[in-house]
Formats: C-alpha cells, sequence, structure tokens
C-alpha cells in the first residue's frame, strides 16, 4: 500500500515550464505529506495497543488473587521476629481526615509517651500523606509487638491492628482502593494465621461503650460480604473457619 501512495506522491508532473525551482519546492511539500501520513497511521495503530497494556496492568495489580499482589503483601508482610498467636483482626479509623503512619507514630510517641509508638501494625493511606489504598507497615508488626490500639491489653496481644487513614464517622466511607487493600490484607492475614471471620471486628465491637470507631460510614457489611466471595472462589480460607 505504502509503495502505491510513494509513488503517486513522486511521479514527475507534467510541468509547463522548466521551471527546476518550483518543481523542487512542490516534491518537497509532497514528501512532508507523505511523512505526516505514515506518521498518523503510526499513531492510528499504536493507540489502542498502549491502551490495551494500560488497562491490563491496572486489573493485574488490583486483582485480590492476583500472584502479583499476593506476592507484594507477602514481601510487606514479612517480619523480622517469630509471629505472635494473632486470633483477631481490629479494624479501626484515624479520625482525621489526613495523616498516614509516620505522621501516627510521632502523635504516639511525642504525645502518649508510647515506647513502641505507632498503636496499629498496619496503616491503610487515603492519598494525603501517603497513596490513596497504600498499605504501610508499622514497627509493631515487622518486630512481632503487641498493639496499642484497644484500651484492652489482653486484646491487644493477640489482635492485628489496621488503621485506614479517615473519618468515617463525620466524614464520608473510605475510598474504594481503601477498601481494596484492606480486603487484600485481611485476606492475606486471615490466611496465614487462621483467623476465624467471627474474629474481624470493628474496634467498637471490643468496647461497644467508649468508642463508634471506624465510624457509622464504614462499610462493614460489604467488606464482610467482599470477604466472603473471595473465600467462595477457593481463594481464601475466611468462610471455612
Ligand atoms: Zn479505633
Amino acid at each position: 500500500m505504502y509503495r502505491k501512495i510513494v509513488s503517486l506522491f513522486l511521479r514527475n508532473p507534467k510541468r509547463n515550464s522548466g521551471d527546476e525551482t518550483d518543481y523542487t519546492c512542490e516534491r518537497i511539500v509532497r514528501c512532508l505529506s507523505l511523512s505526516m501520513i505514515v506518521v498518523a497511521s503510526g499513531l492510528c495503530i499504536s493507540i489502542p495497543f498502549f491502551s490495551c497494556i494500560k488497562i491490563e496492568g491496572m486489573k493485574r495489580f488490583a486483582g485480590f488473587d492476583s500472584p502479583r499482589y499476593m506476592q507484594n503483601l507477602g514481601q510487606l508482610c514479612r517480619t523480622d521476629a517469630g509471629a505472635r498467636p494473632w486470633e483477631y483482626i481490629v479494624i479501626h479509623h484515624s479520625a482525621t481526615v489526613k495523616g498516614n503512619a509516620a505522621r501516627f507514630d510521632h502523635y504516639h510517641r511525642k504525645n502518649r509517651k508510647w515506647e513502641y509508638g505507632l498503636a496499629y501494625h498496619f496503616v491503610i493511606g487515603n492519598g494525603s500523606f501517603s497513596e490513596d489504598g497504600e498499605i504501610e507497615v508499622g514497627e509493631r508488626w515487622k518486630k512481632q509487638i503487641h498493639g496499642a490500639h484497644t484500651a484492652n491489653m489482653a486484646c491487644n496481644r493477640v489482635a492485628i491492628g489496621i488503621c485506614l487513614v479517615g473519618d468515617f464517622e463525620n466524614g464520608g466511607p473510605p475510598t474504594e482502593n481503601q477498601l481494596e487493600s484492606l480486603v487484600s490484607l485481611i485476606q492475606y492475614l486471615s490466611r496465614k494465621y487462621k483467623i476465624a471471620s467471627s474474629n474481624i471486628l470493628q474496634h467498637k465491637q471490643v468496647h461497644q461503650k467508649c468508642t463508634a470507631c471506624p465510624g457509622k460510614n464504614f462499610p462493614f457489611a460489604e467488606l464482610k460480604t467482599r470477604l466472603l466471595q473471595i473465600a467462595s472462589k477457593g481463594s481464601g480460607h475466611v468462610q471455612e473457619l
């Protein structure tokens, strides 16, 4: 096809005069036109191609049972110490609009005077001071130290604390990215430490009269449904325990 186009453009036209300069200019213009057609054709072919790559990459990263994502969680949840006998997972909100693990760690060390800093084992960002849906790992998890996320020390010794940045009592619900990351993290931890579905709790279920955490707008029922859907597909163990 390109040969035909080239021959059409470079064919010697019938000239009325012998003005060689005009003819040279005409050929340059034709060559430029041909180049533009070739470039435009290339773009038409390549745009859909690159679009497919981008969408496919996003799907792979966001998939709950994607090997790539599970591998990341495996690396993320690696510990420097032997595992504690974890029995519960307790979900919190930060009750702040913004934040990240470093900021909460600073507050817990300086204001609360907690030796090990950050009260939670994991923090899931909302895009304010960390990425939307980013899972940050605290030192307590790395060293397998008890949490400080509930007022009940017996609970803290056996409960993994996960905090989502945001105020879900006075503000809206968590972002979709936060929820997806939370589902993935709970699914991974509950499988690894054989934590029963009934032991995945909201903070207010531990202290019913003392706190609204993680807030009335936290979609706990939806979270449980998503976890059970994944378990029913055979990629998790939440339903079996
Ligand atoms: Zn809480």
